[in-house]
């Protein structure tokens, strides 16, 4: 039900809000040099995935 917004009090929209929060999911380390990268891509710092397989950048 709708309710004006000077009655919902800035505690409950802020707890209303703590599940939406900005991020950026499946981000991991790189095996190879632990820079961070997208999951299930080829390292874009090193070029390499699974370990070996390896782009020329
Ligand atoms: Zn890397």
């Amino acid at each position: 039900m709708a309710v004006p917004f000077r009655r919902t009090s800035k505690k409950v929209k802020n707890q209303r809000r703590t599940h939406k929060k900005l991020s950026v999911p499946g981000m991991v380390a790189c095996p190879n040099c632990g820079e961070m990268k997208l999951a299930h891509r080829v390292c874009k710092e090193c070029g390499t995935y699974k370990g070996k397989e390896v782009v020329n950048n």
